[in-house]
């Protein structure tokens, strides 16, 4: 089907003030990378997010979701069809020992709204740059704590634009995986049930975290945190450090000097940066340790040379 038209159905199913054509993605994104999106939404209501994937899938165009970008490289040669950001879906409700966020809510503002009703079970997302929707996608989690253990249920919807509604069980949150990813499902909202607790014991223990975080990652530089997952056995700072790769630079991105398991953009670096300095620490870990990096960061889009 020709652009314009797209453009003009899509107009008549949805706001056009949230329609943006060949958007780039690069101000969406953690590590400052990414080409451009043929057509970017931001839905403002859930009945959008269904209305645009039901269209897309009864005219065969590729969907694509994006959170805040914060585990995610997209390659300069962009992506095709629709990107849907769920940004604007960002409301949090509480009730009793119960938030209902919508996807697009930061997960830390979700856990300071936790904390503001003396909640506790989600501090350990104080630090985590993600959405919620982002982070039910990855089974978020860190220093102890993650999504699978405070979540109650998730709307979604699959990729026929139907709602589904997915339990904690349903979701089959594992390590940094879960049924969204697997099934291509978008997910709208998230419901958590938390307990009572300690304004100031929950407030002591965030200002642990994020006092531990500050000193050991690279926050003041770009990146997409831990660039690989936790090989069983060992951890992948630690193979990097080991390697002596900290410091190692492809083009504009290397591997940081603070935390060997992120990847900073340190010069303007691109994707292909990215990809080519993971694929370089990949087969360095294979050869000394033989052990192999599994990616934890997803990558999409083309790349700049395949159109
Ligand atoms: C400095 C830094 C520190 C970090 N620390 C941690 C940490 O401690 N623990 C941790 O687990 N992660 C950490 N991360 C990684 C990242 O923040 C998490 O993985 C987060 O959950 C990603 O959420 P997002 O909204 O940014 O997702 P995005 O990067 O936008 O997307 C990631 C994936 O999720 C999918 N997705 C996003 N939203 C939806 C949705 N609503 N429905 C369906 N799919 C969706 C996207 O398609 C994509 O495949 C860190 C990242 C940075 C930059």
């Amino acid at each position: 089907m020709h652009k314009d038209d797209i453009l003009k159905e899509l107009e008549a199913i949805v706001p056009k003030e949230i329609i943006k054509i060949d958007e780039p993605l690069k101000r969406y994104t953690y590590t400052e990378t990414g080409g451009q999106a043929d057509y970017y939404l931001s839905p403002t209501k859930n009945e959008h997010v269904q209305s645009i994937v039901h269209y897309a899938y009864t005219n065969d165009i590729p969907v694509t979701y994006l959170g805040n970008g914060s585990n995610i490289i997209i390659r300069e040669g962009g992506i095709r069809g629709i990107v849907i950001s769920l940004l604007s879906l960002d409301y949090i409700d509480v009730s009793d020992d119960a938030i209902i966020s919508g996807s697009g809510a930061a997960i830390i503002d979700v856990s300071r709204t936790a904390r503001d009703h003396a909640l506790t079970g989600l501090e350990f997302a104080c630090g985590i740059p993600g959405s919620i929707g982002g982070a039910v996608f990855m089974n978020a989690g860190a220093y102890g704590g993650e999504v699978k253990d405070c979540i109650d249920y998730a709307l979604c919807v699959n990729d026929k634009g139907e709602l589904i509604t997915l339990t904690n069980n349903d979701l089959e949150l594992d390590y940094r995986n879960s049924i969204v990813q697997k099934e291509h499902l978008v997910v709208l909202e998230a419901a958590f049930t938390l307990m009572p607790g300690n304004k100031q014991d929950i407030q002591e223990k965030m200002d642990d975290l994020t006092e531990r975080r500050e000193s050991k990652q690279p926050l003041e530089y770009p990146s997409c945190g831990s660039v690989f997952q936790r090989p069983p056995g060992h951890f992948a700072g630690k193979l990097i450090q080991d390697a002596e790769l900290q410091g190692h630079r492809i083009g504009g991105v290397e591997v940081s000097k603070k935390h060997a398991g992120f990847m900073v953009n340190v010069d303007n670096g691109s994707a292909t940066d990215y990809e080519d300095l993971i694929h370089y620490v990949q087969k360095v870990v294979q050869e000394k340790f033989d052990v192999e990096l599994h990616r934890e960061v997803r990558i999409i889009g083309e790349h700049p040379n395949d159109n």
